[in-house]
């Protein structure tokens, strides 16, 4: 029997924002649920911010970890998640908190609610922001369209030219070069928005040091009871790009997600739950 992979980190904000009673009942014919979790901050206030799918707020994680409690589910690592898969109980519902990409707020504003809920959790890492040598491109996007007046880009021949004074023309200019970036090749959606960020005057490698763990804070992360280190690949590629994957690392990998962005339009609210072994 396989794990779902639940489609519902949106609606488990609503549920639990709401607190919706019996949230994972219409859930819980499977064996549980992992939720793929990235940042985790306060709410920093910006009207434009079409990767807010990709955070919580501290109060969200405390809440919902609260009602996992009150409602008997069980909080596992991601080995007995991967347990669970193979030989289901049927009697327990379990839940596996997956944070990917390493990001340093995981630290500063999960940790002390996971201590509190004592809930195992796993951060998944990628190197290559951990050495601070991969770009954040979608978090650069964003950053570069905020800093812009205008942004303007040629993509397959077409050009994208947007005036981003206000947040909604700054949404639309994000989702239409988003998309439109989406649909090429991935080195030229990086080389694209590299470009972008440098005409903003975004350095990226600092953007990317000031959103992730570094290995001297992960090496001192690492010893805190119930958490696991799995591996999120070195530049957050797009595995289903990448059929070879480069399989040499220096650490012993026994738990590691695939990146799989997504949609990022504030239309779309879906996040794939992706916690794999
Ligand atoms: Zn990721």
């Amino acid at each position: 029997m396989n794990l779902r992979h639940f489609a519902f980190a949106s609606a488990f904000k609503a549920i639990v924002a709401t607190r919706a009673h019996r949230w994972a009942r219409g859930l819980s014919q499977g064996v549980g649920a992992i939720l793929m979790l990235h940042s985790v901050r306060p709410w920093q206030g910006h009207a434009f911010a079409p990767n807010q799918l990709l955070e919580i707020t501290p109060e969200w994680l405390d809440e919902a970890l609260a009602l996992v409690r009150s409602e008997g589910y069980d909080l596992v690592d991601m080995d007995e998640m991967a347990a669970l898969i193979a030989g289901p109980r049927r009697d327990r519902f379990a839940v596996a908190l997956s944070f990917d990409d390493g990001f340093r707020d995981n630290r500063d504003h999960a940790l002390p609610i996971l201590r509190r809920h004592r809930a195992p959790w796993t951060v998944h890492v990628t190197t290559g922001f951990a050495d601070g040598t991969a770009a954040l491109w979608w978090v650069e996007l964003e950053a570069a369209i905020r800093a812009l007046p205008r942004v303007t880009m040629t993509v397959a021949g077409r050009i994208l030219d947007h005036e981003t004074h206000e947040p909604e023309a700054m949404h639309i200019a994000f989702d239409e070069i988003y998309w439109a970036l989406r649909a090429r090749p991935e080195a030229e959606l990086r080389n694209a928005i590299a470009a972008l960020g440098a005409e903003a005057g975004i350095d990226s490698a600092a953007l990317t040091h000031n959103l992730c763990l570094d290995w001297d804070e992960l090496r001192a992360l690492a010893a805190e009871p119930g958490l696991t280190i799995g591996a999120h690949t070195k530049t957050h590629m797009m595995l289903a790009r990448h059929p070879l994957v480069d399989r040499s690392t220096t650490w012993p990998i026994r738990l590691a997600t695939r990146p799989r962005q997504a949609r990022a339009s504030s239309r779309l609210p879906v996040m794939p739950a992706s916690g794999r072994r």
